[in-house]
Formats: structure tokens, sequence, C-alpha cells
């Protein structure tokens, strides 16, 4: 696939299509208006279109040197290309509401992996509709292993690039079927029914020491992406116990989350990406409360000057771990809260169910206190918003030590250690109840290869 042909028909006359990323033009060919078989000029990389607009166009892309400029991976194997809809898809604003439907006619042995819904029917067609544009998604267009997985509540959409190197794709299938079905494991179904993942082969045959899984991110745009990059080249249980596919699958539990607030979107990850592989049995409790309480103290040691909301504000460099868990301290303490409160039968898992059902996935960008004011509203009574007030615009980390004792964790030299006997001992238990089948499947991946 070098180049792409684009034939755009509008209901109605359109004066004005965009491309998201303003580099677009560059790697336009030619762009017609079909009613009259009219070239269109091009300006500052803009298109003008005549005020009375248009309703169909034509237009060529030069798809090759668009991937070769923004996507250029040099561990794909050259069948393959990733080039963002941004580089390509010139389209009028979409509105609520309104969606565009995309139909692709592709040469022999070609495949394309897009993030957007797919239409029941012959052929790769799809309709995009408004998300929160997050970050540019990308768009797979080649001959690579294309996998359609159910998990509880859904059917992810996974697309397996091929490395240079060779890769076991069943093992990383197995991966990514476990993983998902960890998050299942907060309320029974995976929280969007058809999201795309992308698995990007980073491994270069060498061995190193580093992570399973170095990079993972969920984009929002155009519907929900969850791009995964592997070392194909380490062991089904090297990935089976990375922390990064449950963390960005955690993520959709969420909306797309207001960057300034994005403590609590990294947060309440951060949080459950612990829970879970507990709740699979991939860590025992002890390790997980670990993970949690060192987690907590990066957090504590993190710009201990600035608030959760001022060091989001500062970028990164501003306290990355306390934007990474301070959200993660406040999700146990309203877990706790609503389990203590209501004797065990409402837990931030309910309260995140009621919301998937409600709200997800979600076409818009969230500021953190509507999302806090929305849990409140499923909740039997206010526990985010008052957690909010109280710190996120306070200096320092959420105090748990506390809550700590009252479930029994004890630290000693950072060392945590579990009491047999302690006030909300059940509640601690609860939080991390291993789930015996996701438990004894993983078992049986791990002796299995
Ligand atoms: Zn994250």
């Amino acid at each position: 696939m070098s180049r792409l042909s684009v034939e755009a028909r509008f209901g109605q006359a359109v004066n004005s299509v965009t491309a998201r990323s303003h580099d677009a033009g560059k790697f336009l060919l030619d762009v017609r208006s079909c009613d009259h078989d009219q070239p269109i000029r091009m300006r500052n990389q803009r298109m003008m279109l005549p005020q009375h607009g248009i309703s169909c166009m034509n237009y060529t892309v030069d798809l090759e040197r668009a991937a070769q400029e923004h996507r250029n991976n040099e561990m794909l194997a050259p069948e393959n290309i990733i080039v963002s809809p941004s580089y390509w898809l010139w389209r009028p604003e979409l509105r609520t509401g309104t969606d565009i439907q995309i139909k692709f006619r592709l040469p022999e042995g070609v495949q394309v992996s897009v993030p957007w819904q797919k239409l029941a029917g012959d052929g790769p067609v799809y309709r995009l509709s408004k998300s929160p544009e997050n970050a540019f998604a990308p768009a797979v267009f080649g001959s690579f292993d294309y996998h359609e997985i159910d998990v509880p509540g859904a059917t992810l959409r996974v697309t397996l690039l091929n490395g240079v190197q060779e890769m076991d794709n069943e093992s990383i299938l197995q991966w990514v079927r476990a993983t998902a079905t960890d998050v299942s494991l907060a309320y029974g179904r995976f929280p969007n029914p058809s999201p795309q993942v992308v698995v990007i082969p980073v491994g270069d045959g060498r061995i190193n020491d580093r992570s399973a899984v170095p990079f993972g991110r969920v984009i929002r745009d155009g519907g929900e992406t969850v791009e995964l990059q592997v070392d194909q080249s380490q062991p089904l249980e090297a990935l089976l116990s990375d922390w990064t596919a449950t963390h960005e699958f955690s993520h959709l539990m969420l909306p797309y989350v207001e960057r300034k607030h994005r403590w609590i979107s990294e947060g309440f990850a951060q949080y459950y990406q612990n829970v879970l592989l507990a709740r699979s049995g991939a860590y025992d409790d002890l390790y997980a409360w670990q993970k949690i309480y060192d987690g907590y103290e990066r957090g504590r040691a993190s710009r201990p000057e600035l608030s959760p909301n001022e060091a989001t504000a500062g970028g990164m460099r501003a306290g990355l771990m306390k934007v990474y868990w301070s959200g993660a301290a406040i999700a146990l303490m309203a877990d706790v809260r609503l389990r203590e409160r209501s004797g065990g039968t409402e837990s931030l898992d309910d309260i995140l169910d009621k919301f998937q059902a409600c709200c997800l996935p979600s076409d818009r960008v969230w500021s953190g206190p509507e999302l806090f004011a929305q849990f409140d509203e499923l909740a039997s009574a206010p526990v985010f918003m008052p957690l909010y007030r109280r710190f996120a615009d306070t200096a320092g980390f959420p105090d748990t030590s506390e809550l700590f004792e009252r479930l029994g964790l004890s630290v000693s030299d950072g060392r945590i250690r579990i009491r047999s006997s302690a006030e909300l001992r059940a509640i601690r238990k609860s939080i991390l109840e291993t789930n015996d089948a996701a438990a004894s499947w993983r078992e049986q991946l791990a002796a299995n290869q």
C-alpha cells in the first residue's frame, strides 16, 4: 500500500473539511471536487472549498510518505504500515449524533485495522463518530494477523503486526485475552464492547532486561484503541506478569478525563491494575498491597509542596509519581468508604459498573469534578466529591496511614505485613479476593508453554 484514493460524499453541501493533523496537506497528491471535476486549491495546507460548498470530492494521499514521516518503526515487517487517519481523512467537523461511514476497497491480500465501529455486512465498512480525540489513532494497512477475541462483555479486535523478528502470536493472543479478562473481574464485563487492540512488536532479537511490554497507551480517536508495544522475544510468562496491559485496559473503565485532571485517570488505573492482578492470581495479596504501598510512598515523595491538580498542570516533570498515585490513594479511600458504609454491599466496582452502563464509551471529554459528581449520583451517598474537595487542591499526598492500619496492613522499614486481626479485615480481603476461574486459567497458561 503506497497510495490511498478517497472519494468523499456528503449528505449536504459542505464548505469546510479538515484533517486532524496540520501536516496532512503535505501528503495530498491531488484534490478535486467531483461535482464539476474541478481541482480544489490548497492554501497553507488547507483546502479552499467554494463558498456554496461541494457535495463530493476526490483526493489521493501519499500514504507511504505519511507513514514514513510519522510512524517509522524499524521493527515492523515492511508489509505493514501504520498511518493515522489524521493524515489522510479530510472531513467536516463531527458533531454528536452525526456520523461518517467509511468503506474500504483494498487490493488483494491487503487488510485494514481502524478504531472505528465495524458495521455488519460485507467487507470493511466502519462508522466514525464523535470522540474525545486525545491522540492520533493508528490505522494499519498490510498483511497482519487479525483476531476477534471474546472476553466477558466484549469482542476485542486484535491486530498483531508482524515484526522483523519471529514472534509467537498464539502466546501473545493468550496474554491479551488473559489481561482483558482480568479487567472484567471488576464488574463482570469488559468496559468497551469492541475496542481496537494493536500489538506492535518492538523486540529486535537482542537479549536485554527491559520489560516484556515496554510501552502501552489508550487512544480515543473515533473509537477506543489500546496500543501495546511488546518485546516478542520474551516468553508468555514474562508477558503475564507484566502490568502494562492491565493498566491500559483499566483506563477504559473511565472516560477520557481532561488533561488537567489526569491524576484521576492515572490513579484509578494504577489502583485497579494492582487490584485486578491480585484477583486474577498474578499477584498474591501481600505483593499487591506492597506495590500499592510503594506507589503511595513514591507519590508522597514526589514534589510534596504541590497538590495533585498543580502537579498535573505542571506537566510530568513537576511530579510524575504524584500524578500517577494520588488518584490511586483516593480510589482506595473511596472503595473502603463505600464498602464500610454499606456493610459490603456497595464498592468502587459497583459504582464503575453503573457508570459503564450509563455513560461508556463516552464521546466527549469529562472534567475530574464532573466525573466524581457522576460517581456520587450513582452511589447511595456522596463519597467522591468530598474526597476531591479535600485533596485535589491540597499540597502533599492523601494520607493513607490510618486506613492501612485499620485494614490490617502494618508497615515496618517499608515492608508491609498483613495482620490477621484488624477492624477492616473483611474489607481488605474482599478488595483483592481471588477469582478462582481466572487464577486457574492463568496458572494453566503459564504451565503449558
Ligand atoms: Zn495510564
